[in-house]
Formats: structure tokens, sequence, C-alpha cells
């Protein structure tokens, strides 16, 4: 087929009533189908089932040095557990704090403490200047942006370009404007776009002239190990690039386990140079006596170490494979050539994200959702919900069983379809 561009009225109109005719008939089936959130599916959490066993009463609670799990101590984590997080982020032992089980929360708390007490450098509490912003690069992560919201942050779009943001909007921005403070960045397999971010681009953002002095990078490592093809992406060690570049408090690391062992109850991590790690120790004594340090326990036992996780990820990527071959294959037989819509074929992550024509992207969810497809509400992957150009639809392969999966996404391109040609017919009229 053709790109639609190039139809005249006449065939957009007989496309366009096939394509209802079909989009009629999914709807009269009542589906409940659900790709709204990146979940790992039931397949996948038995993977880690091991690990409830790593720590039972026949096994010892107590960790290398002798500290026993069961009891208070340990205010940044076990060092079993800093040791193989450091391996994962590319950092040293000294350089990470194991927290609970959410990342999201870690990323949460030290915004709340720059915005309360500032950051190590900061001439001020973020909360006590008249402006504090931040650079969004998008489409990327609803709940960074609604952690902004939540604290009155206010967020600057920047483009993603097929190698990570806009580096040179980036620059000028942050090279001018003293009440930018950070941005948000998930440099592996982003969500959604499931871009990993160039050597340029890393090298870029640590050495960049910062206007602020307390800038700081928020580096969600989310997806680190989360490969899907056996051609997986390499990104290189931020951190190191900061120190390099003789900027080594810039950046905050941040990932964890929730899709490796289990969302919701694996383990979380932050790291930063030594001496950011001291300011924030300070405050991370109030707020707690120390971490869940029995779950930290059982997952480095159950992994072993960076090799037990890489075993691990493959038998993901097993069952994650063929959830991505679908989604892009029908993409590829239902839309591709027409010139209605674009995406990306990442090499890991969790998502797939789909631009349809402008001004589409709503219609497609809502109809989506009236025969019974639930998708990330459209806008989402922008700051307060405005995608500009309403056109980035954020899919979520992990969830629904292929079957499932199949359906979904034929409904789904049936109402790009649909939303398309209305499109190119209003350009006719
Ligand atoms: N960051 C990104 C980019 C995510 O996609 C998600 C969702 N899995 C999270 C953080 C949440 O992580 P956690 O479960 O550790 O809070």
């Amino acid at each position: 087929m053709n790109d639609w561009k190039t139809l005249d009225t006449d065939e957009l109109n007989g496309l366009l009533q096939d394509r209802q005719a079909i989009y009629e008939r999914y709807r009269n089936r009542r589906l409940r189908l659900d790709m709204s959130r990146g979940k790992p599916c039931p397949e996948q959490l038995e993977l880690s089932m091991g690990m409830l066993d790593a720590v039972g009463s026949a096994h010892s609670p107590k960790t290398a040095d002798g500290t026993d799990t069961r009891n208070y101590g340990g205010l940044d984590g076990i060092p079993e557990a800093k040791e193989l997080f450091a391996q994962m982020l590319e950092v040293q032992p000294d350089e990470v704090i194991v927290g609970g089980s959410s990342s999201l929360t870690m990323m949460h708390d030290a915004i709340a403490r720059a915005m309360l007490q500032g950051v190590l450098g900061s001439a001020a509490p973020w909360g006590k200047l008249s402006a504090v912003k931040f650079l969004c690069p998008s489409p990327g992560y609803d709940r960074h942006f609604a952690i902004c919201e939540l604290f009155g942050i206010e967020m600057i779009v920047v483009e993603m370009k097929h190698d990570g943001p806009d580096m040179d909007a980036v620059e000028k921005l942050v090279g001018e404007d003293e009440s930018i403070k950070g941005i948000w960045c998930v440099p592996k397999y982003s969500n959604p776009d499931g871009i990993t971010y160039s050597d340029e681009v890393v090298d870029r953002l640590a050495r960049m002239q910062a206007k602020a002095a307390d800038f700081r990078i928020f580096w969600d490592n989310a997806y680190a190990v989360h490969h899907v093809t056996d051609h997986p992406d390499r990104l290189k060690p931020i951190l190191e690039a900061c120190k390099a570049a003789g900027n080594p408090d810039r950046v905050f690391l941040f990932s964890s386990t929730s899709k490796i062992s289990f969302s919701g109850a694996g383990v979380a991590a932050m790291s930063a140079s030594v001496a950011n790690l001291n300011q924030i120790r300070k405050a991370l004594s109030v707020q707690t006596i120390g971490p869940d340090k029995i779950n930290q326990l059982r997952h480095v036992r159950f992994f072993g170490g960076m090799d037990g996780i890489k075993a691990h990820m493959d038998k993901h990527a097993a069952i994650m494979k063929p959830k991505f071959d679908t989604v892009l294959s029908l993409l590829e037989t239902e839309l591709g050539d027409k010139g209605i819509a674009s995406w990306n074929k990442p090499n890991g992550g969790y998502f797939i994200s789909l631009n349809t024509l402008d001004g589409c992207a709503k219609e497609v969810v809502a109809m989506a959702a009236e025969a019974g497809v639930t998708l990330t509400k459209a806008g989402a992957t922008y700051p307060y919900g405005r995608d500009p150009r309403d056109r980035n639809i954020r899919i979520a392969p992990s969830y629904p069983t292929l079957s499932e999966l199949g359906t979904a996404i034929e409904i789904l391109c049936v109402c790009v379809q649909i939303a398309g040609a209305k499109k190119l017919l209003s350009g006719k009229q």
C-alpha cells in the first residue's frame, strides 16, 4: 500500500469506511486488554521465585562482614549489595547508597532534600528561590514529571533525538539560566523511546558549562541491564565522565531491581560522588535507621554477582523478545510505508514509542479504550500531560500474553489508520 498522503479523497474515504467496519467488529467483542504500564508479566516474576528461599530459617541471616540483617544498623546498605550495584552502575562501591525497594522514592527524596536544604554546594535551598526549573527531555517518564509538578518545579521540554536529548538546546539553556537546576535522563533504553544516549551526549552532559553551580543530572538508569535483542546497547559511564570533565558532583544516578526481580519488592540504589553521598547520608540518617537488609541479602545471594544478573536478564529477554517482535512486526504490516506513523526499534527496555500524525494521539487512545484496549494516557509522556504535537503513544508490551498483545496492537493500528485517514481528509477540505 502506498503512502496514504498520496491518496485522493475517494481512496481515503474508502479506506476509512473499511477500517471503521473492522473497528466496530473489535468493539463488539468487548475485549479487556491493558497495555498502560510497563509491568513484568507473571512468567517474568516466576524467574525470581528462588530468591524467596535464599534467606530462610535454614540460612545464616548474616552478611560477609558478620552484620545481622535482622537487626538495625547500616544506614546505606550492606557491603555486598553496594558492590553489586557498583558493578551495575559502573561506579565504585563507596559511591553507592543502597536503599529500600523503590528508586522512584529515592529520586523523590533527592528532590525533596534539594528543595528543603539544597544539594552540596547550593547557596540556598532550591525551595527558597523564586524559580526552580528542570529540563525534561521528552517524550519521557511521566513519574519524573509528576515529582516536578508536586514540588512546583517548572519543566522545560527538550526534544529527544536518536542518541539522546538535543544537546545544543541543553547546553544553551543550562549555560544561560541559573534557575535551571537539573535535567531528567533515562539514559539507557529510555522510557518510552528505547533510546540509549551516545558517548558524545554523555560527554557533553558531563562537561557542559552550567550557570547554576549546583546543577544536577538525575540519571535514572532503570533499564541498565534490560536488553531484549542479542546486540545490547552500551552506555558510557557518566560518573567517570563527570570526574574526567572536572564536574565530579554533577550527577545523581539511580537504579533498582524492580524489573530484574520483583516490581515493588526489589532493591533500589543511588550513586554519586563520595562528597555528595556524605551530604546525603546526613539527611538520610534523620529519615531512617536503615533499609531492609534482609531483602538486600537475598538479592545478593540469589544473583551471586553481575554474571548472575546477566544470565537472569537473558531469561527475561527470552520472554520479552517475542512480545517486542509481535508489536514491531504488526506495526510494520499495518502501518509501514503508509506515512501515517513512525516508531523506534529498541534493543531493550520496556516500551515501544509510536508517533501518529500530528493531532491524532488523543483520538487514537480514546478509540482504543472504547474497543477495550487501555494505553498510557495520551500526553503522559510530556510535562504537564501536554504533548505539543499530540502524536506520541507509549506501548508497554510486557504484561499481556502474546495473543492478547497481538489483538491489542491490531486494534491500535486500526485506530491509528482511522485517525490518520480522517486527518488527511481534513487537510483536503
Ligand atoms: N524509572 C523509570 C524510567 C521507570 O520506567 C520506572 C518504572 N519501572 C521507575 C523508575 C520506577 O522504579 P522503582 O520501581 O525502582 O521505583
